[in-house]
């Protein structure tokens, strides 16, 4: 039995963690990746805009991030997964079993990227699926690889991707794109990338490493060989295990109020998980410190 029980260790589930130190709020801190940080592992882009500490990427702003926390004798329990929950009782269960029970919990688990859940994707992951235009382009010079999705993000990765490769094929599966303009028409324009609007992927080929996609569009069922795919369809909140418990969008983002709280008394959100639209760094730490106070002050009173 802990004061506050914290899932999930990055940007956000980090800032409840120190908050509730200075706070005096003892806590228990649980996250499944074998290291602090969340998404920052996967971002290659500079971070200009995290007021006082810009970094070149992710790695760096994570290092900062685990000196910190040393330097506060902070650390979560790492590769500890949280796979049941039951939070009006304020109790979270581990893949071992272990069961942990707070007076409050702060739900900090971030986002994942949407998949595109067809044959062949998870198998190859890591084996020619899944990659970053950014950090990927130079491995995959000269080949011919496709970007999936119709966002800024889609389309970035093509133009990088284009920089090295023999040809990128941009596929999406509207017929109108939600990139910025600028991005869009750079893309478009681009002699080495390819665009096939109205076309869906059915599945992947490949058995040690990816081979090549079945297309359905408009010309029909073709099979597009490939040696790298690279999804950009979006992200989605980490939430299937505790959404029916406590409301959230038609997307599945926690619903909170201006305090971070849930609709269950003692439950906070904090971070990408609540933050459909302003999902930012800079929230994500502001949240993590609203939830500490809220929880201190609400307890308190209890
Ligand atoms: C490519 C990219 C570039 C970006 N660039 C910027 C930028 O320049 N500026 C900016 O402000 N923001 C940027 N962002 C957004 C920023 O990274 C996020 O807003 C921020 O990292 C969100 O932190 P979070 O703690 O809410 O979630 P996450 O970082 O997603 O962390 C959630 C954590 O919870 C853990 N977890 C999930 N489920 C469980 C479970 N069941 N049990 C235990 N642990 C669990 C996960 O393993 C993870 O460590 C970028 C994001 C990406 C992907």
């Amino acid at each position: 039995m802990t004061d506050v029980i914290i899932i999930g260790a990055g940007m956000a589930g980090c800032s409840t963690a120190l908050w509730c130190k200075r706070l005096d709020l003892p806590f228990t801190w649980l996250e499944q990746a074998p290291a602090i940080g969340g998404q920052l592992a996967h971002v290659y882009n500079p971070i200009p805009d995290y007021p006082g500490r810009p970094a070149a990427d992710g790695a760096e702003l994570r290092g900062h991030l685990q000196a910190q926390l040393a330097a506060e004798e902070l650390s979560p329990s790492l590769c500890a997964a949280v796979v049941e929950t039951d939070l009006a009782g304020h109790c979270v269960t581990l893949a071992d079993g272990t069961v942990h029970r707070g007076r409050a919990v702060v739900l900090a688990t971030g986002v994942e990227r949407r998949r595109l859940g067809v044959p062949g994707e998870v198998e190859l992951t890591g084996r020619g699926v899944g990659g970053s235009g950014r950090r990927d382009r130079d491995a995959y010079a000269g080949q011919a690889v496709a970007v999936v999705g119709g966002g800024d993000s889609a389309c970035e990765n093509a133009l990088l991707l284009a920089e090295t490769c023999r040809q990128v094929t941009l596929i999406h599966r509207r017929s109108t794109f939600r990139a910025r303009p600028a991005l869009l028409d750079a893309a478009m324009n681009h002699p080495r990338i390819r665009v096939l609007p109205d076309t869906r992927v059915k599945g992947l080929a490949g058995t040690e490493r990816l081979e090549g996609l079945r297309l359905d569009g408009a010309a029909g069922e073709q099979v597009l060989p490939v040696t790298g795919l690279f999804v950009r369809i979006g992200y989605q909140p980490v939430t299937a295990m505790f959404h029916r418990q406590i409301r959230c969008d038609p997307d599945g983002y926690v619903q909170v109020d201006a305090n971070q709280r849930t609709t269950l008394p003692g439950v906070y959100a904090v971070g990408d998980v609540c933050n459909p639209i302003y999902a930012s760094l800079a929230v994500a730490a502001g949240q993590g410190m609203v939830a500490a106070k809220a929880a201190l002050r609400e307890l308190a009173a209890e």
